[in-house]
Formats: C-alpha cells, sequence, structure tokens
C-alpha cells in the first residue's frame, strides 16, 4: 500500500522541473495527479507519460496564470478531470509551483509592469488557487506551496520575486491557522539553487557560483526539493503547519 493510494493532487506548473519531480513523487505514492502547464501543453503531456510507463495515474490541465479567466480554466479543467477519473470532485493535495521568474534586474531597472506580472503569478495566482480549492479539498487535506530561500537573504537582483515569495511564505502562515479546525496543513518548502533542467543551470558561469551556495557545493535536484514536498503531503506529516522548510542543501547555513 503506497502513502498516497485513492487521494488526488494538484500540481502548478508540473510540466518541467520542481513541479515533474513532484508529479512523478506523489504519483509514485498512489495519488492521482493533474499536472497543470502554462504553455507547454506538450511538456506536460511528457510528465503525464513519465507517470504513466510508472503505472501511475494523471491528466494535464493548461492555464497561463496571470492571464484574464486563467482561474477558472484551470478549475474547469481540473473539476472536469477529477470526476471522470473519480466520478468526483474531491482534491486532496494542492502544491502550489508555478512560479515566474524575474531577469535579474538592477532594484532601479524594474518597472511597474514586471512588479504586477511577477506578483500576479507568484503571489495572486496562489491566493486565489487556495480560495478556490478551499471548496474541493476536505478535512486533512494538505497545502504545499513552494516559496524560496531567497525570502531568507539578500540578493538585490531578485528583490521582485523574492517579495513575491515573502508573500507565499504569509499565505502559508495565515491559512495554516484558518484551516487548522478542519486538520488542513498548510506548509512552505523554501529551495535552494535547483537544477531545473533549463539552459542556464547548465553553463559554468551560472553552475559553479550557484553550486557554491550549498554546503555540499552542489546544486540541488528537483526530486530532492519534491521528496519533502511529498513528506508533507502525507499523513506522516500530520503535526507540521504552517512551516517554512528549508530544502537548500545547507545554503543558509552561513
Ligand atoms: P521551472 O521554470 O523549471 O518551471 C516552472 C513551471 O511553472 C513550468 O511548469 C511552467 O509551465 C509553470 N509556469 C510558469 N509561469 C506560469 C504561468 N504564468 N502560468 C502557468 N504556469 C506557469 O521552475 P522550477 O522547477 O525551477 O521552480 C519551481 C518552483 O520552485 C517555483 O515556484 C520556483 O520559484 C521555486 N524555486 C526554484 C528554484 C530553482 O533554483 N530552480 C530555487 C528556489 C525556488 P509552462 O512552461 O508550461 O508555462
Amino acid at each position: 500500500m503506497t502513502k498516497l493510494s485513492g487521494k488526488t493532487a494538484l500540481v502548478t506548473g508540473s510540466s518541467r522541473g520542481i513541479g515533474r519531480a513532484t508529479a512523478l513523487g506523489l504519483a509514485r505514492e498512489g495519488a492521482l495527479v493533474t499536472v497543470h502547464y502554462g504553455r507547454d501543453e506538450q511538456a506536460a503531456k511528457e510528465t503525464v507519460a513519465l507517470i504513466e510507463q510508472e503505472g501511475g495515474r494523471a491528466f494535464p490541465v493548461g492555464a497561463q496564470l496571470g492571464t484574464p479567466g486563467a482561474i477558472d480554466q484551470l478549475f474547469a479543467g481540473l473539476e472536469a478531470g477529477l470526476r471522470e477519473h473519480t466520478g468526483q470532485t474531491v482534491l486532496d493535495i494542492l502544491v502550489n509551483n508555478a512560479a515566474a521568474t524575474t531577469p535579474g534586474d538592477a532594484p532601479e531597472e524594474v518597472t511597474a509592469e514586471q512588479l504586477d506580472e511577477i506578483f500576479a503569478v507568484n503571489a495572486k495566482a496562489p491566493f486565489l488557487i487556495v480560495q478556490r480549492a478551499l471548496g474541493l479539498i476536505p478535512d486533512g487535506g494538505r497545502i504545499v506551496n513552494i516559496s524560496s530561500a531567497v525570502t531568507r537573504i539578500a540578493i538585490p537582483t531578485q528583490v521582485v520575486y523574492a517579495m513575491s515569495k515573502g508573500a507565499i511564505d504569509q499565505l502559508t502562515l495565515h491559512f495554516a491557522r484558518h484551516l487548522a479546525p478542519r486538520q488542513i496543513t498548510v506548509n512552505s518548502v523554501l529551495p535552494g539553487a535547483t537544477d531545473n533542467g533549463s539552459a542556464a543551470f547548465q553553463t559554468p558561469e551560472v553552475r559553479e557560483p550557484m553550486s557554491q551556495l550549498s554546503a555540499f557545493k552542489r546544486l540541488g535536484e528537483p526530486e530532492e526539493i519534491a521528496n519533502v514536498a511529498v513528506f508533507l503531503a502525507t499523513e506522516q506529516a500530520r503535526w507540521i503547519t504552517g512551516a517554512s522548510l528549508d530544502a537548500t542543501g545547507g545554503s543558509l547555513l552561513g
């Protein structure tokens, strides 16, 4: 018996990177996983195929967060898929993972439009997703928000992204209190530099300095973040709520 058999999950932004690894991890524990994507339908279908190759169950749902109607589109697809696969619309596990990153501009260069865009995807969308999901999440459900270690250290070129991730930690804190009467846990995971497969992480100019941030002197792997998210989704993690879990390979040890 796997730890999440009979459970259903939504992982936003699971077409690649940490989201894909989390979708795979949840499916390995028996959950039916909704693989959400923004632009890359093909990549989302690949995540679904990978899950199915391992004997798991999943279906894709597209919605470009931060655009008008995206939350309605996401939940229409989610509920239709859940109904098709389970006959009902119960969502046991929500992982808010999708996020946009800034190009790394000096604070003086950041525009109001960039602020709006990052906050729309990284802060406003997760709030609205949690709010909307509450009608589907049963007592004892799980919410995992993927934050970032940049909420704990100062990287001036990442100020907007860090501000948006700070909002995620507040989402965790306040909803953890709000949902405790229903035994729903709400936690954040804080990854450090993690090789999400993007081209930037394959270049020595990025890879070397980023590797030095960790006490282990290497980049994190998506599966290493996913392992934490999957644990938080299990019954074994029922006593943890409102926490921000460091998954940085010791990057914050100083
Ligand atoms: P990736 O850039 O590899 O993947 C991002 C995912 O989010 C993709 O599936 C993408 O879908 C989706 N996404 C992005 N923008 C939108 C949008 N507007 N609407 C819908 N979906 C969207 O991310 P990572 O795996 O690197 O990061 C995952 C999480 O971990 C994020 O929250 C990130 O902030 C956090 N994190 C990552 C770190 C790292 O070093 N990698 C470090 C600290 C935190 P699609 O391509 O289909 O549009």
